[in-house]
Parts: structure tokens; sequence; C-alpha cells
């Protein structure tokens, strides 16, 4: 492996050949702790009816968007390899189906929450809404370590989890997807059980699937492609020159890894990258499919170079996450936890630019000091929206019983990037708005016509 020239973006055409999903253990090592406090609900509630009232969306609208349409919690009961039985907490939360069939991952982590839960499917909501998916949102959750259970154990939990699920789960209802220690063969077991208790087929059920079993080509980097065209989108309209753009990444899961592996191979210089045991920083930059491909054997970020005696070739430091926050980089993109930057740590942030990958990084308390500073954030609900979009195609093709190639998945997902990342942009700059105002004015104006539509007090006032 060369590593000498460590911008190179030579790997780049290997990656054609990645495994449709990775292994299990290897995801779950990936992708990182969510942290958020019970709080997230109520600060997600204040971001609606702040950025809403500005934009003069109707109390009537706002009111009924501070609660899910419904939340159901279940008991799953779950036989361990030896023998006993042990009880998780599962939540799905269908937040708005105003504008479609609520759509959102299920995430398996120990920080699962009723509140985080309705959090996440409000973002959905919205997130929906900026993409112009025909969506609502939703989400589910189960409280587990999921890195201390056996791959049975984990089959019998996702099966359980569609087992307690199924009434409110179907294609035209609900459809769940990966989210935050799940993935393609946890989605495979979950629609292999809908299918059992419905008896038929339904792959529309759920998306994130293998592509074997009905999932699309272009799911498994959607969401890191998503947010490299919406980091190219900026580039264009700040005039930023990839070679001279240095890029730090938080959380080396499915989204970090492949947006900076795609920013890499579009010549962008990828200084810093962490995972959830800590980070390297090189000012010569790195070289991510390297990076990559040494920490699937080695598990960790940090100490990569090292393990395969290349130190010498580039020197780095080793830096802590709070420390990859604060460098002085040109674009910062956290792709890790939620609730990363607060108030307390928001002034130490000097990158001019941040996408943010990760549903919910930045506090509405840390948005008005990072306005202040005149940082441009791409927020959560457009920069992470390649997943759900390419969910979506997924959805799309499963009903039509028609395989789209990658490049139709990539030129349609290009489509709906740069159109949802121009109206909100533009929006932004008639209105004198942030990009994150922005992007909920034109949910919430979307969702507010919708639910217009079905009737409101003023309509019936008429
Ligand atoms: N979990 C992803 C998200 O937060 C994808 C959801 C989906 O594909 O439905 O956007």
């Amino acid at each position: 492996m060369s590593l000498a020239s460590p911008c190179a973006s030579h790997r780049g055409s290997s990656l054609q050949n990645e495994p449709e999903f990775l292994s299990i253990v290897q995801i779950l090592e990936d992708q990182q702790a969510n942290l958020m406090t019970t709080d997230v609900f109520d600060d997600a509630l204040v971001r609606v009816r702040n950025y809403g009232e500005a934009a003069g969306i109707s109390s009537e609208v706002l009111d009924l968007l501070m609660h899910a349409n419904s939340l159901v919690q279940a008991s799953l009961p779950v036989r361990m390899d030896d023998g006993s039985t042990k009880y998780f907490t599962g939540y799905r939360c269908r937040y708005n189906s105003t504008l479609g069939p609520t759509k959102g991952g299920i995430r398996f982590h120990p920080g699962v929450s009723m509140a985080e839960v309705q959090a996440l499917a409000l973002w959905m909501t919205i997130k929906c809404a900026v993409a112009g998916l025909p969506f609502g949102g939703g989400k589910g959750g189960v409280i587990v370590d999921p890195k201390a259970l056996s791959p049975m154990e984990l089959e019998r939990l996702s099966r359980a989890y569609m087992r307690a699920m199924a009434d409110v789960i179907a294609p035209q209802t609900d459809i769940p997807a990966p989210d935050v220690y799940t993935n393609a063969r946890i989605m495979g077991w979950m629609m292999d059980e809908y299918e059992a208790i419905t008896r038929t087929k339904a792959p529309a059920v759920i998306t994130g699937k293998p592509v074997r079993l009905g999932g699309s080509l272009g799911r498994d980097d959607a969401t890191g492609r998503g947010a490299f065209l919406c980091t190219q989108e900026l580039a264009r309209r700040r005039h930023l020159i990839p070679a001279e753009t240095t890029v730090a990444v938080q959380g080396f899961g499915n989204g970090g890894y492949h947006a900076a592996r795609l920013l890499q191979e579009a010549g962008y210089r990828i200084v810093a990258i962490s995972d959830s045991r800590g980070g390297i920083y090189s000012p010569d930059c790195f070289d991510v499919a390297s990076i990559f491909e040494i920490k699937q054997q080695s598990r960790r970020v940090q100490g990569v170079y090292c393990d395969q005696s290349v130190c010498e070739l580039v020197a780095h430091e080793t830096i802590s996450n709070d420390e990859l926050l604060a460098l002085d980089v040109d674009v910062l993109i956290p792709a890790a936890l939620g609730g990363v930057i607060t108030k307390h740590n928001a002034g130490t942030i000097k990158a001019p630019y941040i996408v943010e990958i990760a549903n919910g990084p930045i506090m509405s308390d840390a948005d008005a000091i990072l306005e202040k500073k005149g940082t441009i954030i791409i927020p959560d609900v457009l920069a992470n929206a390649g997943g759900v979009t390419v969910s979506y195609f997924e959805w799309v093709q499963n009903l039509q019983g028609y395989k789209w190639s990658l490049n139709q998945v990539h030129e349609r997902l290009g489509d709906v990037m740069t159109s949802a990342f121009s109206e909100v942009w533009d929006l932004a700059g008639e209105k004198g708005l942030s990009v994150r105002n922005a992007a909920y004015a034109t949910a919430l104006q979307r969702i507010g016509e919708a639910i217009d539509a079905q009737g409101t007090r003023d309509y019936f006032r008429q």
C-alpha cells in the first residue's frame, strides 16, 4: 500500500468493488455513540417554533407539529444464547404523515430514549420536506448495546422489533431504514420477519436492504455522497478551490467515511479524521481509503498510520474529538454524535463552514454563537438527506418491480440534492437567513401548505 502521496485519490476506483454491506461487527465498531440528552426533543421543537414563526407559518400548523402523530413503546423479549430471556425497550415514532408515509431509520444504542426518537422523527419530517420527497417523518430505536450481543442475539432482537411494530409499519404507512448501529443485514432480517407475519412479499416495507433482497444500488454511500454534493455546491458558491480547502471529519462511520472519500477524490485536503476513540491530524492530509483499509484490521483510526509502519511517511498528531472540532480548517464535518457543539464549545470553533452529516450535532443555543461569527452551516436536514433520498429511490424501485442502474441512482440523487441546495441557499440569500433557517422555512412552508389543503380553521372560516 502506497501512502507516499496521501492527497492523491489513487484508490477511488477500487471502491466500486466494495462489499454490499460491511460486517456487522465492523459497522458496530465504526458508528458512534449518540449522547443526546433528554432535552433534545424540546430543543428540536424550539427550532421549529422559532423558524416557523419567523417564516409566517400559521400557529395552527406549528401547534400540530409540536406533537408526534403516534409513538409506540414495546417490550422486546429476546432469547439469549445461554437460554435466558432478556427484555429490551423499543420505540417507533410516526411524527407527521402529511406529505406521505412516514420514513426514517431504526437505531440500536444504549442512549436511545423516547425524547431522542421523537426529535429524530421530527427532523426526518423536515428533511423529507426539504428534499421534496413524498414522505412524512418517522424514527425508531431500541435501548441496547449491540456490541454486547452475539450475531444470533442481534438477529433475534431485530426480528422481535419487527414483530412488535408490524401493526404500524407497512409499505404505504411507515417505512424504516438503517440508522446508528443498524445496517443492511439487519434490514434484511426485519423485512424477512415482516414478510413471514404478513405472508406476502413486501420489499417496499424497509429500505437500505442488501441489494440481493431488493436494496437499491448506491444506497450504501448515499448519505456521504449527498453531503459531498452539498459541499461541492457550497464550494461553487463560495469560490473554494478544492486543492486549497482543508477538511476535518469527526466520525468515520458510513456517512463520514464516504463523504471524506468522495471529497478527497475531488481534490479536497482531508487533514483530520476521528472515530469514537480519538482522531488524527496532519496538515499534509491523509489518504482516506488507506485509513479505511487499515482501520478494518485495527478497528481504530488513531494509530492507523503507526500500525503499518508508515509513521515515518506521514507525520501526524493524535488529537481528541474535541480538539478536532476546534481545528483551524476550512470545512468541519461533524459525522458522529448528536449534540457535540453546544453553547459551551461553540466559541472554540474556527472553521468558517460546517457540513452536518450527523443528526443534530449542533444544539440550538450554539447556532446563535456560530451565526454571530459568520459560520456558514449546511444543516443536517439538507446535508444528510442523501440517505433518505436513495431510500426513496429504493422504495420506488420496489413498488415498480424495476431496478435502476447505479448511474441512474447517482444522476437522480445529484438532481435532488443540487435542487434542494439551490432552493434553500437562494432563499437564505434573498431573505438574509441562515441556511438552517432557510431549510426549515422551506420545509415548514411545504408541510403547512399540505396541512392547509386538508382544511384548517382559516380555511373553514372563509
Ligand atoms: N437514518 C437515515 C437518516 O437519518 C436514513 C433514513 C432513511 O433512509 O429512511 O436520514
